[in-house]
């Protein structure tokens, strides 16, 4: 509905996976997981709200993989600071909104990552303040966690999209495909 989904598409489509835009609550049965991604989330509610489709986001979470980046991290939590706002709750965590401070804080940085590293780009990101005992943090930034997952369900606080790095997509590519 708004953000970069069209940098998701090409990463997904680069490592073999069919990807295609989901704008109603109909298309949701054509796909095998949904990536929510960045953008303004006070924005992506407002319109989810119009097009009524919370209800059936948090159906389709119940039975597959949903991977919120940023903006789709923050709908995707339990629970929102900063303001605080609705979710989905499809993973135990708690996001505070805007955390590093101003639009001149969004940074690229190195974070550690499967015994190596990986490049991060965040961008007006939240910070994850609870990670709840169901969620697993696979990468942490300055003692935060920043990319987290619960079963089906992942989330990052940076834009994997936006490196050519293709390690993350491929994680969730693996939920999809399980
Ligand atoms: N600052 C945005 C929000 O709070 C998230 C920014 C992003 O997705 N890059 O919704």
């Amino acid at each position: 509905m708004q953000g970069d989904f069209e940098a998701h598409r090409k990463a997904f489509e680069e490592l073999g996976a069919e990807a295609t835009e989901v704008r109603t609550a109909a298309q949701l049965s054509a796909v095998d997981g949904l990536v929510i991604p960045g953008g303004e989330s006070t924005t992506m509610l407002e319109l989810l709200r119009i097009e009524s489709m919370m209800e059936p986001l948090r159906e389709f979470g119940s039975r597959k993989p949903v991977f919120g980046t940023c903006a789709g991290a923050i709908l995707l939590a339990s629970e929102v600071s900063a303001p605080a706002q609705e979710s989905l709750g499809l993973l135990d965590i708690a996001v505070e909104r805007n955390a590093y401070g101003r639009q001149v804080r969004s940074h690229v940085t190195r974070i550690a990552f499967e015994g190596g590293e990986l490049e991060a780009v965040f961008i007006r990101a939240p910070i994850i303040r609870r990670v709840g005992p169901g969620a697993r943090v696979l990468a942490a930034y300055a003692g935060d966690p920043v990319l987290v997952e619960q079963g089906r369900h992942m989330v990052a606080t940076f834009h994997p999209e936006l490196t050519a790095d293709r390690r993350v997509q491929n994680l969730f590519l693996e939920k999809v495909r399980g």
